[in-house]
């Protein structure tokens, strides 16, 4: 495979932009190979500026369920930039999403839109704090929340990739109102609350961990959440920004029947384009300026472009028949590919899925419920395993912890190019 072109413009990127990338993952810094630049992509295939090709299995972190260039989506923010692409003013457009998302998710009541995933959980504990006049939060080792600065405390995704899930620059007087517990661990966060009485604001976990690679809540740890926030007067915030619209018309909440106090959402809200939300109860909602005294704002929140898309995308999922039956069909076929793989080449690889997200960990370990056991991942070999998925065509995470994102674009043919690809790469690390 020739890389000559995306290799120059790394260099080149690397003059003017710390690590030559805008979000440290894409540099592929933990798998030992420069990063592929992109020219362009459809459906579930993109293209590199050397002209080589792959099958898509990263989706842009997540947003991009329906696939890339989706035409749908593409009309509609061309029909909305024509009309201009930034107004600061309230559109209908706004009105109807909102709808359209207190429609899909059923904890929501009022929603605020905001730019990111990060701004909307930095928005949601802001409010949580204001609301139950509390100062403490309780995350989970390993999950990651955006990069506000009371998350960057044992966090997931790139900072646990990069070895970096503790960052400078975080202020000691932060990073003492974050407390944080053991997923799936509901003693943990038991004994938190006995130590801080009458303190924590909110606990906000991802109600499915996406970002130590997948991790799903063990029988009883959501429901358990969901007992000890209410009966200690704090808030439960689920971070839906993977979940969210992918497990479920109304993400993780639905998919596991229980109810959160907020929840912040982000990439397929957006279509594509940059977009978070947060949303919940009327009364904490009302907390929020105009109407309270919890401040947050956004000069480009709302924005009609990207309203567009992702109102487009949001439709998409809530008409298409069957949706989400068929993601799950389609994601249950490479698990049962993964499985047969390892399993005929007797090699142990503990295979994590819900729904259309999905791990496999290269570990010795039998199980994936917890951080400390994700961490006993072979990250070496998971280099190896990315290495040989790239050179065969399959753009996967550069990463243990991350997922594998099924899109509804995938077809028959992607898929068993998935998981022959698998196969070999597997066999190229056994
Ligand atoms: N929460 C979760 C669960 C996420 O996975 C992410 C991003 N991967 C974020 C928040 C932050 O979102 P963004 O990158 O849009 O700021």
């Amino acid at each position: 495979m020739n890389n000559n072109n995306s290799k120059s413009a790394f260099k080149q990127a690397q003059e003017v932009i710390p690590g030559g990338v805008n979000s440290p993952v894409r540099a592929f810094k933990s798998v030992g190979i420069d990063p592929i630049f992109v020219k362009k992509a459809k459906g579930t295939t993109i293209w590199d500026i050397d002209n080589n090709e792959y099958t898509d299995f990263v989706a842009s972190w997540g947003p991009l369920i329906l696939g890339h260039a989706h035409d749908d989506v593409l009309k509609a923010v061309a029909d909305a930039a024509a009309n201009g692409t930034s107004y600061g003013a309230p559109t209908e457009i706004e009105t109807e999403m909102a709808e359209q998302i207190v429609k899909m998710v059923p904890s929501v009541e009022k929603v605020r839109m905001v730019n990111s995933g990060t701004e909307a959980t930095m928005s949601a504990i802001r409010l949580a704090r204001g609301y139950t006049n509390r100062e403490l939060i309780i995350k989970f080792a390993g999950c990651y929340h955006g990069h506000g600065d009371s998350f960057l405390i044992k966090a997931g995704s790139g900072a646990i990739t990069l070895g970096l899930p503790d960052s400078p620059g975080v202020t000691k007087s932060t990073a003492k109102d974050t407390l944080t517990a053991d997923y799936n661990n509901l003693e943990s966060v038991a004994k938190l609350f006995a130590e801080n009485k009458d303190q924590i604001a909110a606990v906000i976990v991802e109600p499915v961990a996406g970002n130590m690679g997948v991790v799903p809540p063990t029988k009883g740890f959501l429901e358990g959440l969901r007992e000890l926030t209410k009966d200690n007067g704090s808030l439960l915030i689920f971070d839906e920004v993977i979940t969210g619209f992918r497990l479920a018309k109304g993400g993780a909440q639905e998919y596991f029947g229980v109810m959160p106090d907020l929840t912040t959402l982000g990439k397929i809200i957006g279509g594509g384009l940059p977009v978070g939300a947060y949303g919940g109860r009327k009364e904490i909602m009302d907390m929020l300026a105009p109407l309270g005294p919890v401040y947050q704002a956004g000069t480009l929140s709302g924005n009609p472009l990207a309203m567009a898309a992702g109102l487009t995308a949001l439709k998409k999922l809530d008409e298409t028949p069957n949706a989400y039956e068929d993601l799950e069909k389609k994601a249950a076929f490479v698990e049962a590919g993964f499985r047969l793989n390892a399993k005929e080449l007797g090699m142990n690889v503990v295979l994590n899925r819900v729904g259309s997200m999905m791990t496999a960990f290269f570990t010795a370990s039998e199980q994936v419920t917890s951080f400390d056991e994700a961490m006993t991942s072979d990250t070496g070999k998971y280099a190896e395993y990315f290495k040989n998925a790239v050179e065969n065509g399959l753009y996967i995470a550069p990463s243990q912890f991350e997922c594998l994102f099924i899109s509804m674009a995938h077809t028959e043919k992607d898929l068993e190019k998935l998981i022959k690809g698998n196969r070999k790469a597997l066999e190229a690390v056994k």
